[in-house]
């Protein structure tokens, strides 16, 4: 049994385990049994997540196993596998009336506001369960990352034959161009990372890879035919990065930051007026997000084995933790094996 709280930025610390709350009415009992690591979580532990409140028990990227449901639920039975949309809203402000929970204004997010998954039960409302009958464990623990990318996707609105550019490939930027490729889209990606451009071409199936250490605004045009791409993504949250951006968008284009920095980014009026740009923020995912991403995996669309290359067991991962700090390692997705 495991419970494992972030104490404060550094310290992790294994708990004395509690017994589950046995769940309430549209509520059920969740066995974790894999937990993906990404950016927010080795934010936290080097304290450096705006807002973060400690202890917290991390975890968001999840895949668990239903073992008790409350009354009326009849989404998800004993027994199901699922992916969890960790994204508690609270349905009544005015996003949430609008159809956007995933920007709700007093949003819980499992392991970043409230306790999240590494732990060995977690009690969640059902409606926040996506199950399968097809898919690895490992795959469900994909689908939160996917998922953030499929919404940055849907946000832009790109279709079939129109240009897309991807900065940034990790999980995000990956997950990224799975949805321009699913969209029909004709894309290029940019990175300053060589390992990652050599992911792209050998696992993404990525063709045109544009150096960012280089001149890159010559690559872009050279990219797409003499033209700027119709949609840039961004998927670094690096504030240079987000605000070269600008310059790659084509007239009348749109700009996606999908990627997120905590401070402020800038821009020249000029380079974005004159393109009559239009500038999206894509945060978090939908549940329509989450059903299209796990019937994309189910179908085998989107091949996310190379994405994991390290296993940890939460003992192991509490050691192997500053080492996933460092970038050169090539660590694309941690993944920790919760529970057999
Ligand atoms: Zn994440
Ligand atoms: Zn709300």
């Amino acid at each position: 049994m495991n419970t494992l709280a972030l104490e404060e930025p550094g310290r992790f610390a294994f708990r004395e385990p509690t017994s589950p709350r046995q769940p309430v009415a549209g509520e059920a009992l969740v066995r974790v049994s894999r937990v993906g690591i990404c950016g927010t979580d080795l934010h936290a532990w080097e304290g450096k997540q705006p807002f973060f409140q400690y202890p917290r028990i991390l975890g968001h990227e999840l895949a668990v196993e239903v073992t008790a449901v409350g009354g009326g639920v009849t989404r998800v039975a004993v027994g199901d596998k699922c992916a969890v949309r960790p994204y508690l809203a609270c349905s009544e402000c005015l996003a949430c009336k609008n159809g956007k929970p995933n920007c709700c204004m007093r949003i819980r997010v499992l392991g970043v506001h409230i306790d999240g998954g590494m732990q060995d039960w977690l009690t969640v409302p059902s409606e926040y369960l996506h199950r399968s009958a097809k898919l690895s464990l490992e795959e469900l623990a994909l689908a939160e990352p996917l998922s953030i990318g499929a919404h940055g996707v849907w946000r832009s609105g790109i279709g079939s034959g129109e240009t897309a550019l991807v900065i940034g490939a990790g999980p995000i930027g990956l997950a990224v161009i799975a949805g321009v490729r699913a969209a029909g889209a004709k894309f290029a990606v940019m990175e300053v990372s060589q390992k990652r451009m050599a992911f792209c071409r050998n696992h993404a199936g990525v063709e045109t890879c544009i150096d960012a250490t280089g001149d890159a605004l010559e690559q872009v045009v050279e990219a797409f035919g003499g033209d700027l791409p119709g949609v840039v993504f961004d998927c670094t949250g690096n504030p240079k990065s987000m605000m070269s951006a600008f310059r790659y968008v084509a007239h009348g284009g749109k700009l996606v930051f999908v990627g997120l920095y905590p401070g402020d980014v800038t821009f020249s009026d000029p380079e974005f007026h004159k393109r009559e740009m239009t500038i999206l923020a894509s945060r978090n995912a939908t549940s329509a997000d989450f059903d299209r991403v796990i019937a994309a995996l189910e179908a085998g669309r989107i091949l996310t084995a190379p994405w994991i290359e390290h296993r940890y067991t939460p003992e192991t991962l509490v050691e192997a933790f500053p080492a996933l700090l460092n970038p050169e390692l090539g660590v694309l997705k941690p993944l920790v094996n919760w529970t057999a």
